[in-house]
């Protein structure tokens, strides 16, 4: 069988719905193919413009996708193509792609897309026969395009389809989302009142349900988990006793495909109708509609798309014939490759268990984080302090927090609260960290201490980059015995996981220190064992990523280039991410160091680049990326070293890095990592096992690492765990920043 030798020319098409981040897999797609030695056309305007051909399919150059990565929607347009469907569509799509010598094509679009793009290189084979035969094409053409190769990227807000953890696109959503639902809950408190909040989804309740766990919502109604028959007076049974307990809003979320259990549509209006008629109460409609499409992408739809560009050219690349083609998507924290059309059928059969209202499996389907998520959310709205079981000693147990506040922190303090209450033990929290608990700054918390908190940024209990010290232990010691303290969750950073390990050594001289103590990664700086993510590195990310392309933007209109330095301590985490997601020329970062020839030689590279025609430099370093070349001397020697042609300022974006409302992720992770930390500290406690360890995510998995051997879990001399997997995104970011010499 004649196949295709070698891709040297790809095609990348952006199709269906558009949505935030498909310009970073178009930048991501057009650079890897380049830098590859190959070359990329863009398909404009969808498979309407691979059948209309001429303008409308074109060679990119590397600086066509310069300055997008921070727009919404797709630079090279969208549609929806009728034509395509017919064979006659097809066939016209065929003859160009033919024409313009491309022999694999980058599909970004939802399952729709991806089944004609299938459909379209079963029947190649077919179609160019039919070609040669009109004398469209001629049989040397046809001979040296045997078939087409392609692969799938996932475009759509939704998060609807199998084969990756997250589409393009869904943060994004999340993120206007949960700003929306953020500013609703200011009105709606002011005024005590109830409001419907809509949000898309038609098959699938994603964003309504992280929607729900992000914003604390009341009520929640999914097309894959209809309530049953008599919600109507459940929902208001559970509004009423809010109320009761004070509670001055109440939000329902609601996703636009939400069905009762006979697939019938419950709409806004009726869930309205029915808490006017039941409880007199006028609640509000919004529908969101396309503002969810709409803004800037996060920094994750910036990095995941990058990521599976990249990996989708190299798809190409490494193209077999006899095998199915592939969806590149995201799973459990990693690039993913999976059949295409295997995805695209269980996406659909999710929307089949639906029609056909087998809601159980259309849940399981979902995965175990979608479950796990709606179970949380449920527990959280209907919890309400209650007494423990007969069978169950109430518990007592107490929450701190150590080192710097990250975003986040409040929100996992919240779910820990509220889940323990709803248990029946008494929560405690430490205030002012370590210096509080040797103080015996230790409050009991009840249900309605933590309102509001599910958003707030900072640290209500306090938070300070303070070790503990040698005093410290007795009197902690003294405190753990007076307060009765059963077990001690820590939400922090890596000195909150120090002083973990502290209490674990003095055992043998305070035994009051034999309790299960557990910590809960909390950091921007996402420099902790243990885990591959931590609470508040997403928020500081998006954070640093709105500045720096503000400081883009600066730099554009003045043709300048900027150094900007971001936080970190001794890792590089945020600043290579941040790199990636702005685009920034180049990142220093302390796993490398800063080495002068790499500087010079990196001036070089960008003072040819602008004198070229670029406008915009930007480069990024983290606060600790060498033990004695600074930012402003990085800026320095750009500006030196290109004898004046760069004009270099620089900037630290400081401590705001710390700020703010957390990240939609933020606070989904902070409640699902409480969840299961009070589950598992209660276990241990009940068992009498004094463990002394953290949850965190590896591999997207929560998962235990005991803390007992600490510092052989972190690099020598460094505040960084040995094991760093984001590493392997530099090679990535190389090949976004640096063009091919020619
Ligand atoms: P999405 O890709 O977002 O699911 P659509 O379902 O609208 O969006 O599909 C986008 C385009 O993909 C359609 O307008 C059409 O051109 C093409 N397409 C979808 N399904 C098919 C199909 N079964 N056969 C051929 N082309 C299809």
């Amino acid at each position: 069988m004649n196949s295709i030798a070698q891709i040297k020319r790809i095609g990348v098409v952006t199709s269906g719905g558009d949505s935030q981040g498909m310009n970073a897999a178009i930048r991501a797609v057009v650079r890897t193919a380049i830098s590859a030695g190959i070359d990329c056309y863009a398909i404009y305007e969808g498979y309407s413009g691979m059948i209309a051909g001429g303008e409308l399919i074109r060679k990119m150059e590397w600086r066509e996708v310069s300055g997008i990565l921070h727009e919404g929607g797709t630079a090279i347009g969208s549609a929806r193509s009728s034509e395509f469907r017919t064979r006659h569509g097809r066939r016209q799509a065929a003859a160009n792609l033919v024409h313009n010598g491309i022999q694999g094509l980058v599909v970004i679009g939802g399952d729709g897309s991806q089944t004609g793009a299938n459909l379209f290189r079963q029947e190649w084979r077919d179609l160019l026969s039919e070609l040669v035969a009109e004398g469209n094409i001629t049989p040397d053409q046809a001979l040296a395009h045997p078939e087409l190769a392609i692969v799938g990227l996932v475009g759509s807000i939704d998060n609807d389809m199998f084969g990756t953890d997250m589409t393009i696109g869904a943060d994004t959503a999340l993120h206007r989302i949960v700003e929306a639902v953020d500013a609703i809950i200011n009105t709606a408190a002011s005024h005590q009142r109830s409001f419907i909040v809509q949000v898309m989804g038609r098959h699938c309740g994603y964003l309504a349900l992280m929607a729900g766990l992000a914003t604390g919502a009341n009520w929640l109604f999914i097309p894959e988990n209809p309530p049953e028959p008599g919600w109507e007076e459940e929902m208001c049974a559970m509004i009423h006793a809010g109320r009761l307990s004070g509670r001055r809003h109440n939000i329902i979320l609601i996703a636009e495909g939400a069905i009762n259990r006979a697939g019938k549509e419950i709409s806004s209006e009726y869930v309205s109708n029915v808490l006017l008629h039941r409880l007199n109460e006028e609640a509000r409609v919004t529908i969101l509609g396309h503002v969810q499409r709409g803004g800037s992408p996060s920094a994750f739809d910036r990095i995941m798309p990058t990521q599976i560009g990249y990996t989708a050219v190299h798809e190409l690349l490494n193209y077999s014939s006899d095998r199915e083609p592939r969806l590149i998507g995201v799973r459990d924290n990693r690039v993913y490759a999976s059949p295409l059309m295997e995805n695209v059928l269980k996406t659909r059969q999710v929307q089949d268990l639906i029609r056909d209202r087998e809601y159980g499996q259309a849940m399981q389907m979902r995965g175990r984080g979608f479950v796990e998520a709606h179970t949380i959310l449920n527990t959280l709205l209907r919890a309400q302090p209650r007494p423990s079981g007969p069978d169950t000693r109430p518990l007592r147990l107490a929450i701190m927090h150590g080192d710097a506040p990250a975003p986040g922190m409040n929100t996992a303090v919240r779910a820990a609260v509220r889940l323990g209450l709803d248990q029946g033990h008494t929560m405690l929290a430490i205030y002012d960290a370590i210096e509080g608990f040797a103080r015996g700054d230790i409050r009991e918390m009840n249900w309605t201490s933590v309102h509001g908190w599910v958003s707030r940024g900072g640290a209500e209990l306090g938070a300070n980059p303070r070790a503990a010290m040698e005093k410290d232990f007795p009197l902690i010691a003294g405190q753990i015995a007076d307060h009765r303290i059963d077990g001690l969750l820590m939400i922090g950073g890596y000195l909150g996981y120090d002083f973990a390990y502290q209490l674990h050594s003095r055992r043998a001289q305070f035994p009051e220190f034999n309790l299960p103590i557990l910590c809960l990664p909390a950091t921007i700086n996402n420099d902790l064992p243990g885990t591959e993510l931590t609470i508040g590195s997403d928020t500081a990310l998006n954070s640093n990523v709105e500045d720096l392309d503000k400081l883009k933007e600066a730099a554009l209109a003045s043709h300048r280039c900027f150094a900007a330095e971001v936080m970190g301590r001794d890792s590089g985490y945020l600043a290579l991410m941040c790199g990636i997601a702005t685009g920034a020329e180049y990142v220093y970062f302390p796993e490398e160091g800063i080495q002068l020839e790499k500087v010079r030689r990196d001036v070089l590279l960008l003072r040819d680049s602008f004198q070229q025609g670029k406008r915009v430099g930007l480069i990024v370093t983290s606060e600790r990326a060498d033990a004695f070349i600074k930012t402003d001397f990085v800026a320095t020697m750009f500006e030196k070293e290109s004898g004046g042609l760069l004009n270099v300022r620089h900037s630290i974006l400081g401590n705001m890095q710390q700020g703010g409302r957390p990240s939609p992720f933020d606070r989904i992770q902070a409640t699902r990592l409480a969840g299961r930390a009070l589950q598992y500290l209660v276990e241990q406690v009940y068992r009498g096992v004094p463990v002394v360890g953290c949850l965190g995510r590896i591999e997207g998995k929560i998962e235990y690492t005991p803390l007992t051997n600490l510092p052989d879990l972190m690099q020598p001399g460094f505040q960084r765990p040995r094991d760093q997997p984001w590493l392997e995104n530099q090679k990535i970011a190389v090949t976004m920043a640096e063009p091919p010499i020619s």
